[in-house]
């Protein structure tokens, strides 16, 4: 049986005023999930997308995890349509199952990552306008990191009564570790600085302080959270 172990860190960054990112972390779930919609919109659709998501995930499923998220979802658009209209969140969310298989569910920009043997893959596709026109072969990995529209989602949730949900699993192996992550991270550190602090830090909780702590110096004009977890025996 693999054992699964997350921490968490998120910070309001240099900038901002609110801090609309929200986290969880258990010992089956590491999950982002990056609000907008203003005050306080944003910070009320993030807190909703990782509550409800933790409270239904058990470990039984993809199919669970999903279903998490699509309550998640309709809860946030029914509040939407109350009183906070206009907000909506990010969520990625990775689950670990019974079975020990990782199973990993996204709407948004935020991104999950997998390091194994020094080598960090994007488990993720971000939903933004700049990241489809790229996979469509209509832009640059370059030109989509400075252009104007790259943080325009072209999916949240909360913000329609249905969503459509990228959801995949993944074997995982001893010695794996996970990065989950908003975009105040990946928009100031880049891969390569994320794999090898991931790699040279031994321990995931200094290893969250410290990307953190590189976003924040390269400028930190976002909220930035992370979730790490590693897979143990
Ligand atoms: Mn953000």
């Amino acid at each position: 049986m693999k054992k699964f172990r997350a921490v968490s860190r998120t910070d309001i960054g240099r900038i901002r005023e609110k801090n609309e990112d929200a986290v969880a972390c258990s010992d089956r779930l590491a999950a982002v999930a990056d609000g907008m919609g203003g005050h306080p919109g944003g910070e009320v659709a993030s807190a909703v997308a990782i509550a409800l998501t933790q409270a239904a995930f058990t470990g039984q499923s993809i199919d669970e995890l999903q279903a998490a998220v699509r309550a998640a979802n309709r809860a946030i658009w029914d509040r939407a349509s109350d009183e906070l209209e206009g907000m909506g969140t990010t969520i990625c969310a990775a689950g670990m199952t019974d079975g020990g298989i990782l199973a990993v569910v996204n709407v948004g920009d935020s991104r999950a990552y997998l390091l194994r043997n020094g080598t960090l893959t994007q488990l993720t596709d971000d939903h933004s306008v700049t990241s489809e026109a790229v996979r469509r072969g209509e832009m640059s990995e370059e030109e989509a990191r400075e252009h104007p529209h790259r943080s325009v989602l072209t999916r949240a949730l909360g913000v329609a009564p249905e969503v459509e949900l990228d959801a995949a699993t993944h074997p995982v192996d001893q010695g794996d570790r996970l990065l989950l992550c908003t975009d105040g991270l990946f928009n100031e550190v880049a891969d390569h600085e994320m794999a090898s602090l991931m790699t040279s830090t031994g321990d995931i909780q200094a290893t969250a302080d410290a990307l953190i702590e590189l976003a924040l110096s390269a400028g930190g004009r976002d909220n930035i959270s992370v979730v790490l977890a590693e897979i143990c025996a």
